[in-house]
């Protein structure tokens, strides 16, 4: 079998990775001329790293990433209080994984560590695709065409091929806008270099914090409302540090001394899709951020894009052909994503709530759940079992013509 992957993103190298592992002779096409370090923090949660060990990655996680030790740890936005924090060695124990805090680009490195390199061709922008009932074929800007059995594509949140196959997904505005910003640690205490997922609840907006770059930066995201009509769907925006410490003026001073330290900011309009009810089309999968673009509050994007890449593999292997294959793909994994898609969008309110009856309800409920147990079918999820037991049990997508929006 052979297969072209358009998109050297996450969810693209990981693809080629395991198809590679399994000797599917894969090429990667990404339109970037240069693999660059774009990115800042990335959270590998259990079922992540569960499958990146898999492909024998996990030496090289351990050079670049930081093993959390406290994980999700929800803090009050007006005093610190904790309102819950995961234990990450009884984590361990449940799950037989930890999280890691990663830079992008590190992940991407240590990706491009279980791919060939000579099968990833930059400079490389699909411009559409075509199938036959025995191939598909890529045709790339500048006139250049490759052709496979099977095409993955990973061509991300702005995917082309997704458009191409399903139409423009209608996108929901969140009324919310992200920061981002990288802090080097040398300028802040100590305390903010310890290995935790901090996140900080408080009325309308929350901001989440954590080392990256093995300890030697901190990332800092945070999510605030909009101004109406702004649409700015991009990684690499920029922003005022200044507008950015308003938003959080009058919060408890960890946080102030943190965004104190920032002096380069990036802001954009945070936008949601509705989930999709089929990710395969005969010859094409869809996969990351082009089957499933999510808010970002569960932390499972580049998560769900590794599950994608280790169950497409999985399916490709043990069912009869590529059709069959990418129908028992989409059965496994529309409803597994589509949960995390829509447990996302909820949290943009249940994180946001003004101080009241509602917000106190929520922080005794937080006090009162295992931080753990709740975040079974998260962390304890198994992509490639479900993947092989779905073909055994001749698991199809009820698939239609064209996707539809489920909601
Ligand atoms: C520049 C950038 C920075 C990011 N930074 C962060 C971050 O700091 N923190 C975070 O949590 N998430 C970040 N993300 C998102 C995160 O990487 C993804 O949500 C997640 O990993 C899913 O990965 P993906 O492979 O599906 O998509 P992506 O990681 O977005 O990868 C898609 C890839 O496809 C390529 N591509 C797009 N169109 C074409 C085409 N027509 N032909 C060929 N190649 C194409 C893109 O250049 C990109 O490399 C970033 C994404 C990008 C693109």
């Amino acid at each position: 079998m052979d297969a072209i992957v358009v998109g050297g993103g996450i969810g693209g190298l990981a693809a080629a990775a395991f198809l590679q592992r399994q000797g599917v002779r894969t090429q990667v096409y990404e339109q970037a001329p240069a693999l660059r370090p774009v990115g800042a923090g990335i959270v590998l949660a259990p079922n992540a790293v569960r499958l990146l060990r898999r492909l024998g990655l996990a030496e090289d996680l351990r050079r670049h990433a930081l093993r959390v030790r406290t994980g999700w740890e929800f803090r009050r936005w007006e005093d610190g209080a904790v309102l819950l924090a995961q234990d990450m060695a009884r984590c361990e124990q449940l799950y037989g994984e930890a999280a890691w805090l990663v830079h992008r680009a590190d992940l991407l490195d240590t990706l491009l560590n279980a791919v060939d390199p000579k099968t990833v061709h930059l400079d490389h922008r699909c411009v559409g695709i075509t199938q036959s009932p025995s191939r598909v074929e890529a045709t790339f800007e500048g006139g250049a065409r490759a052709d496979a059995d099977v095409l993955v594509a990973a061509d991300g949140i702005h995917s082309g091929i997704r458009h191409q196959l399903v139409g423009r997904l209608p996108a929901r505005d969140s009324g919310l806008c992200a920061w981002r910003a990288l802090v080097p640690s040398e300028r802040l205490p100590a305390r903010y270099t310890a290995p935790t997922q901090t996140l900080w609840l408080g009325p309308g907006r929350h901001l989440v914090h954590y080392p990256v770059s093995a300890g030697r930066a901190v990332n800092v995201v945070a999510f605030t409302p909009a101004e109406a009509g702004a649409t700015v769907e991009s990684w690499s925006a920029q922003g005022e540090p200044g507008e950015f410490r308003a938003e959080f003026e009058g919060w408890d001073t960890q946080v102030g001394d943190l965004l104190a330290a920032v002096t380069e900011v990036g802001r954009w309009s945070v936008l949601d899709r509705p989930p999709i009810d089929r990710y395969g089309y005969e010859r094409v999968a869809l996969l990351g951020d082009a089957a499933h673009p999510m808010l970002p509050f569960f932390a499972q994007g580049a998560g769900q894009a590794v599950e994608d890449a280790a169950a497409l593999a999985t399916c490709l292997a043990d069912a009869g052909g590529v059709p069959d294959a990418l129908r028992a793909y989409s059965a496994v994994r529309v409803p597994r994503t589509a949960r995390v898609q829509d447990a996302s969008h909820g949290r943009a309110t249940v994180n946001h709530l003004p101080d009241g009856p509602e917000q106190e309800a929520r922080d005794g409920a937080f006090a009162d759940q295992d931080p753990l147990r709740h975040s079974d079918w998260l962390y304890g999820y198994d992509a490639q079992a479900e993947a092989r037991a779905a073909v055994r049990s001749g698991l199809v997508a009820s698939a239609t013509e064209r996707a539809t929006p489920l909601t």
